[in-house]
């Protein structure tokens, strides 16, 4: 059996308003083939697209907060979705204004869909489970910015053990039993032997998370919520010498970004969120990998596999 699927395609990295060759938030994960979307700025459809990603596989849709450069792809994502002839349920886990927005706007663009959207709103005090089912699941924390903010992580659920075909064979025992191996039970072969599960499994690889830290000052409390996670992404929208205007606008410094992901012990950084002011953007490395390794800055159409 092959690794389960975890990969993130980025589709957009930077904040405010976008350039040629930089859209603005967006990313999509497949985690165990679910689908999901993480925030929608202006254009994602056009990237999706770009990237080739069929917007019907889409079962999930995170959005982070309320600001334009987040939200504003959605009602042109969703008009798709309906003109492309999408009949299954959509999930959209955000803020409840987003709601709202959502329906007048489709309302006052006559803009009746032909799928059911179950919306779930988020609530930035605490960490809550958002979606859950045997493969996978999805929790919200609390993010420190001018509005009501999450960020998201996805973990795997517990994979299941691994079976070694051949010592099964070598004890006999029928292929019927895998899936009581796989859950961890001892089982009894043809001739009634008692085999043990270990004598005929080995142990899964660890399951796997992503955090996507989305607009956010600088907040160490960040650290608990991410601890640990195989990549860590965190929006970096200035340089260190910037510090003082990131304070006042709730983002981070590259510096900053990365001290979170040293005090989380994370496996890998990913920064984004690159104000427009910068063209180059190779100093936001060069600052972030003096705190914490391995680190890499995202770019629309970069994929990474957790
Ligand atoms: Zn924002």
């Amino acid at each position: 059996m092959g690794k389960q699927s975890f990969e993130l395609l980025i589709l957009g990295t930077t904040s405010a308003s976008p350039g040629a060759d930089r859209n603005l938030s967006g990313q999509l994960l497949n985690i165990a083939e679910r689908h999901c979307l993480i925030d929608c700025g202006e254009a994602t459809q056009i990237q999706l697209r770009r990237y080739k990603v069929k917007f019907q596989g889409i079962d999930h849709i995170f959005i982070s907060h309320m600001h334009g450069d987040h939200i504003f792809g959605l009602p042109g994502l969703l008009s798709s979705m309906h003109l492309l002839g999408r009949k299954q349920a959509l999930n959209i886990y955000a803020p409840a204004e987003l709601k709202e927005l959502t329906e007048l706007t489709l309302k006052l663009s006559d803009t009746k869909l032909n799928f059911f959207i179950h919306w779930r709103s988020t609530d930035n005090k605490g960490s809550h489970m958002l979606f859950e089912d045997d493969k996978i699941c999805v929790h919200s924390f609390p993010l420190k910015h001018r509005i009501a903010c999450t960020g998201f992580i996805f973990r795997e659920k517990p994979l299941p053990r691994k079976i070694d075909k051949f010592l099964l064979e070598k004890h006999g025992v029928s292929t019927a039993d895998i899936q009581l191996l796989r859950q961890g039970d001892d089982v009894t072969n043809a001739e009634g032997e008692y085999i043990q599960n270990h004598m005929v499994t080995k142990d899964p690889d660890p399951a796997r998370a992503y955090a996507y830290c989305s607009d956010t000052a600088y907040d160490p409390e960040l650290v608990q919520w991410v601890r640990g996670v195989d990549l860590l992404y965190h929006e970096s929208t200035f340089l260190n010498d910037m510090s003082e205007r990131a304070k006042k606008t709730y983002h981070s410094t590259a510096q900053q970004a990365a001290t979170i992901a040293k005090e989380a012990n994370v496996k890998h950084l990913l920064l984004g969120h690159f104000s427009a002011r910068y063209r180059e953007l190779d100093n936001f490395q060069t600052e972030a990998i003096q705190i914490f390794q391995p680190c890499s800055l995202a770019h629309d159409g970069k994929k990474i596999k957790i």
